[in-house]
């Protein structure tokens, strides 16, 4: 199966996500379970959290559908110790919170070094960073995402991914996102079907499918390896189709929540319909 969804809004309450996502006749959905913008949110109560259930069971959407993103605000691999505390603090509240409503990933984009320490020293406090979390909760899986590598943020070669995850204690808590925009805009081709095949078979070997537990789907109004994170709407940007077609007929991204990060929300019901289309089942 494949599941296909957008980033809905959870304005009003998480509850509201589910709703919103059903209107798109997704099969899949990610949304904040906090203002993303905001260091602080209150503890979700118990109202809002049985609703999210319900919401979530009469529309269909099965923990593995669904793919909750933490705060923009985090850094997992800071270079200065007080942030770095309130990153991780931060981070172990949003798991939490995963865990109330039942949900089984939370992604989350890796760091950045702040050009004040190596790219190893800040993959080693990512990892850290994870195994601290980790241990505080249960249930939920740490769902690393590619970077389009824009200013010092790690993970943009699938290299940094694999190396995370290699110092990360339970392997079996810790996962991947892939994002098609960030990929493309940080050096990976994914133009045509013959340079998917390739970067996939890449991916496969540095990281492993195993550890595939989503995708955002993006197109990229910045060039290919600019490494600049703009994204746009499918078949506009410089990516083109064919990679959301070789996604959707390919079995190795059945099963998890596929999401479109796109630029033009009014379009997302026929995005939805349009990758449907190109799914060969
Ligand atoms: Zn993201
Ligand atoms: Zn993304």
């Amino acid at each position: 199966m494949k599941f296909v969804g957008a980033h809905v809004s959870a304005a009003g309450g998480v509850e509201n996500a589910p709703l919103n996502a059903a209107k798109l006749d997704a099969s899949a959905f990610a949304f904040f379970t906090k203002n993303q913008r905001q260091w602080n949110a209150k503890p979700l109560t118990e109202q809002s959290i049985s609703a999210f259930k319900d919401n979530c069971a009469t529309h269909g959407f099965k923990p593995e559908q669904i793919l909750p993103h933490d705060s923009y605000l985090i850094n997992l691999g800071h270079p200065e110790q007080e942030p770095l505390e309130k990153s991780r603090a931060a981070f172990i509240d949003e798991l939490q919170r995963c865990e109330q409503l039942g949900l089984v990933y939370l992604n989350f984009h890796p760091g950045s070094h702040l050009r004040k320490i190596s790219e190893q020293e800040c993959i080693a406090r990512i990892a850290e960073s994870i195994n601290i979390a980790l241990q505080k909760t249960k249930g939920v899986t740490a769902v690393i995402e590619n970077t389009a590598g824009q200013g010092s943020n790690m993970g943009y070669r699938f290299e940094q991914l694999a190396a995370i995850i290699e110092q990360v204690d339970d392997k079996t808590r810790v996962g991947v996102c892939l994002d098609t925009c960030h990929a493309f805009a940080a050096g990976y081709d994914l133009r045509t079907i013959e340079s998917c095949e390739a970067v996939f078979a890449e991916f496969s070997r540095v990281v492993g499918f195993n550890y595939l537990c989503g995708m955002h789907l993006n197109d990229s109004k910045g060039d290919y390896d600019s490494h600049l994170d703009r994204h746009h709407s499918l078949g506009q940007g410089h990516i083109g189709l064919d990679v959301f077609r070789f996604i959707m007929s390919d079995q190795r991204f059945s099963n998890i929540p596929l999401v479109l990060e796109t630029i033009d929300e009014t379009i997302w019901a026929d995005e939805i319909q349009m990758l449907r289309q190109f799914s060969v089942q």
